[in-house]
C-alpha cells in the first residue's frame, strides 16, 4: 500500500517507511546490547504496537519470547483518563523475567504508566519500555522510555499499527489525516 491509494485521505507521510525500518533496526540493535545473554520477554500492547513488535523481534538477534496484552482506557472523548481495563492478559507469568513493553505511542502516558506499575507488581527482574513514538505532553509524565523511536510534533498519526476508527493500521508509514477524514476539527 502506498500513498497513491489513501487518495484524499492523507494529509502527508510523516515518517516514511525507510526511516521507520532503520529506526526499528537501531532500537533492536541496542536491545541486543542491553539484554546479551538474558532471557527477554517482549510484551506487546494491542492492538496499535502489532507492526513495531513484529518488526523489532524480527531484527533482534538473540530468541525473545513474546507475550500481549490489550487495555482499554476508560474515559469520555478522546483523551485518555488513565483508568486502564485489561481486555486482554499475559499468557505468561512474568515474575524473575526481564520485560521490555512494547508501545506504538506515547502520548499523556497515563496508559503506560499504569501499564508499567501493573506489570512492576508481578515481580519481573526487570522492566522497560520500548515506544516506537512519543507525542510532546509525554514529558509531564514520569515515563523512563528506555527505548524510542521518534518524538514527533502533538499531531494524531495513523499507520504502522496505529489507527483512526481502527482503519489505517497497515499503512507501512506514520501519516498525518486530512481533517475531513476525522470531521474537520483537529485533535
Ligand atoms: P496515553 O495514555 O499515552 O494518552 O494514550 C496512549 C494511547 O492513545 C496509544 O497507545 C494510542 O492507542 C492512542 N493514541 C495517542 N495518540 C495517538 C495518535 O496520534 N494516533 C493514534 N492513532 N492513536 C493515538
Ligand atoms: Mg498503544
Ligand atoms: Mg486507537
Amino acid at each position: 500500500m502506498d500513498e497513491k491509494d489513501l487518495g484524499s485521505d492523507l494529509a502527508k507521510v510523516l515518517i516514511p517507511e525507510d526511516r521507520l525500518q532503520a529506526k526499528v533496526r537501531e532500537l533492536a540493535a541496542q536491545i541486543d546490547a542491553d539484554y546479551a545473554g538474558k532471557d527477554l520477554l517482549l510484551v506487546g500492547v494491542l492492538k496499535g504496537a502489532a507492526m513495531v513488535m513484529a518488526d523489532l523481534a524480527r531484527a533482534l538477534h538473540s530468541p525473545a519470547r513474546m507475550d500481549w496484552m490489550a487495555v482499554s482506557s476508560y474515559g469520555s472523548g478522546t483523551k485518555s483518563s488513565g483508568v486502564v481495563r485489561i481486555l486482554k492478559d499475559l499468557d505468561t507469568d512474568i515474575s524473575g523475567r526481564n520485560v521490555l513493553i512494547v508501545e506504538d505511542i506515547i502520548d499523556s502516558g497515563l496508559t503506560l504508566s499504569w501499564l508499567a506499575s501493573n506489570l512492576r507488581s508481578r515481580g519481573p527482574a526487570s522492566l522497560e519500555i520500548c515506544a516506537l513514538l512519543r507525542k510532546p505532553e509525554a514529558v509531564r509524565t514520569e515515563i523512563d522510555c528506555r527505548y524510542l523511536g521518534f518524538d514527533i510534533p502533538n499531531e494524531f498519526v495513523v499507520g504502522y499499527g496505529l489507527d483512526y476508527d481502527e482503519k489505517y493500521r497497515n499503512l507501512p508509514f506514520v501519516g498525518t489525516l486530512a481533517p475531513h477524514v476525522y470531521g474537520g476539527t483537529a485533535g
